[in-house]
């Protein structure tokens, strides 16, 4: 039989509940009876989908975390936020160069930057985010696509920007650009797409749709990963 859990206060939009201590703020909102169809995606600290504020007893600091990643704490108060607004510029990849004026066209606000780091605080993926926007400032791409490669999109960096930045936007802009533009091209992935175009994989990927949860957690988790 598991050890009984220790309760503990949790402020939930203002509403005080008792949850087992060590949830995670989704699970002590589920455990309170809240029915999350919105702000809740991969629940593995991946998809950036539940980005959330909160409080911790005693600390004025208003601080920002990913609601299935972040531990609650006795006294804590939470607040779940809707979505990050976005300045979010259409564009068509082929019309655009990879420098700094495809940025200064599509983000002027990038260049409000005051290098005052506090994106690089709030981000829950240690992502050092001043430093991607200051790259793609000097025009330096290839850096910009580097350092923001395990972006999740949460939005927490631009939540807390002085300068209403919106980096996700930015860097994902900066992968796009250096993708096409300049990564040498890999004679596997052309090799890869020949063979999906020949169904190559058809039958393999038939087998992983079908397969129970535990093997397919076993499959992803023991998969053999190339790093060149
Ligand atoms: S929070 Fe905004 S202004 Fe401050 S360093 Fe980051 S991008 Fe620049
Ligand atoms: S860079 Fe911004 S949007 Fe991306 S993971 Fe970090 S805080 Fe979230």
């Amino acid at each position: 039989m598991s050890a009984k859990r220790e309760m503990i206060d949790v402020y939930i939009s203002g509403e005080l509940f008792q949850v087992p201590e060590g949830s995670t703020i989704i699970s002590s909102m589920e455990y309170a009876g809240f029915q999350l169809k919105r702000g809740v995606g991969c629940r593995e600290g991946y998809c950036g989908a539940c980005a959330t504020v909160y409080r911790e007893k005693g600390d004025y600091k208003l601080k920002g975390g990913l609601a299935c990643q972040t531990v609650v704490t006795d006294g804590m108060a939470v607040a779940m936020i809707p979505f990050v607004p976005a300045e979010k510029p259409t564009y068509d990849l082929n019309e655009l160069e990879a420098d700094v004026s495809t940025f200064t066209k599509l983000f002027p606000t990038v260049f409000r930057c005051v290098s005052c780091n506090t994106c690089t605080k709030a981000c829950p993926q240690e992502i050092q985010v001043m430093d991607y926007i200051q790259a793609i400032i000097r025009g330096d791409i290839e850096r910009a696509a580097n350092l923001s490669f395990d972006c999740i999109r949460c939005g927490l960096c631009a939540l807390r920007c002085p300068s209403e930045i919106v980096q996700y936007n930015n860097a994902i802009l900066a992968r796009r650009l250096y993708a096409k533009y300049l990564a040498k091209k890999s004679p596997e992935l052309d090799t890869r797409l020949k063979e999906l175009d020949e169904c190559k994989y058809d039958k393999e990927i038939e087998e992983v749709k079908n397969m129970p949860k535990d093997k397919l957690s076993e499959k992803y988790y023991s998969r053999e990963i190339k790093i060149s």
